[in-house]
């Protein structure tokens, strides 16, 4: 039985054929490598192949490198992507019980949980960023595309609530006529998350041995 490697994501594939589109990364059947007998590949892919000497660096692309290199090795991602993803779901409650119940006090805990995703989703779209490049190259695969799309929609959905709250503070009110479609907003805030999460939980976990 051969074996074929996912060259972006390491996912190995037993069979004649490789597979037409990798079941963990969705990249198609060009990316995948025939594994020697000793799975020599699987090392030198991951790990990245060697490369041609790199021309001198100046000092900021040298400690631009440096950050990023300890971003990618400490998980800076899968954490902090932990930080807005556990308060997103309660700012949602919060916007939906507050529109329910016209509650004065949900409206502000909704609020104040709304700019705390604000305020860490630099560092999370960032890290992410890192992750990306430093462990899959910077591959444009079908789920890299809607990963990234789903981190736009949602991080402009949480841009847009924190605004239109501080605009409108009346926004949850029981008689504000937009106060559905500000629900909305949160609730595709929430799904976009969600969505990106899944995708990145299936590239770490889907693909264990
Ligand atoms: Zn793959």
């Amino acid at each position: 039985m051969k074996k074929w490697q996912c060259r972006v994501c390491g996912y190995i594939h037993a069979g004649s054929e490789p597979p037409a589109k990798c079941p963990v990364c969705s990249a198609d059947a060009s990316e995948f490598y025939e594994m020697g007998p000793e799975g020599d590949e699987l090392a030198s892919m991951v790990a990245g192949k060697p490369s041609a000497p790199a021309p001198a660096k100046s000092p900021l692309a040298q400690a631009y490198e440096a950050l990023t290199d300890h971003i990618y090795k400490n998980h800076l991602h899968p954490i902090t992507v932990h930080f807005p993803n556990g308060v997103l779901p309660a700012a949602v409650i919060f916007v939906g019980l507050a529109i329910f119940f016209n509650h004065r006090g949900l409206q502000e805990a909704a609020y104040y949980n709304l700019i705390f995703v604000v305020l860490t989703m630099p560092v999370v779209l960032f890290s992410g960023y890192v992750a990306w490049h430093k462990r899959y190259k910077g591959a444009m695969t079908q789920n890299f595309a809607i990963k990234i799309g789903c981190a736009a929609i949602c991080t402009v959905a949480a841009v847009v609530a924190v605004v239109w709250r501080y605009s409108d503070p009346t926004i949850m009110d029981a008689g504000a006529p937009d106060r559905w479609l500000f629900l909305l907003v949160n609730v595709v805030m929430l799904a976009t998350a969600g969505l990106a999460g899944h995708l990145g939980g299936k590239m770490v976990f889907d693909n264990r041995l």
